[in-house]
C-alpha cells in the first residue's frame, strides 16, 4: 500500500514537472519570435518596424520576397504582422 502511494506521488511530481517544462518551452518559443509590421506599404513597401524596437528596409520587395527568416537585431524568427488599416 505504502509503495502504491509512493508511486502515486512520483507520478504526480512527474506530471507537475512536465507541465512546468511545457510552459517554459512555450515562453521560450514566444520569445524566439519577432513580429514585423510594415510601416507604409502604400508609399514605402518593404519597410518594417520590428517588435524588438528597430526598423528594417528592403531595397526591393518585402520580407517574404527577400527570403528573410530571422530578425537581424534579436535573431527572433520573423513573423510579419497584418498591416494595420490606415
Ligand atoms: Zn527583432
Amino acid at each position: 500500500m505504502k509503495e502504491i502511494i509512493e508511486h502515486g506521488k512520483t507520478l504526480h511530481e512527474a506530471k507537475r514537472r512536465i507541465a512546468e517544462l511545457e510552459a517554459e518551452n512555450a515562453a521560450l518559443r514566444e520569445k524566439a519570435r519577432c513580429s514585423w509590421t510594415e510601416m507604409d506599404p502604400e508609399n514605402f513597401p518593404g519597410s518594417y518596424e520590428t517588435q524588438c524596437g528597430h526598423a528594417w528596409v528592403f531595397i526591393d520587395g518585402d520580407a517574404a520576397f527577400n527570403g528573410a527568416k530571422f530578425c537581424p537585431y534579436c535573431s527572433g524568427e520573423i513573423e510579419v504582422a497584418p498591416t494595420p488599416n490606415t
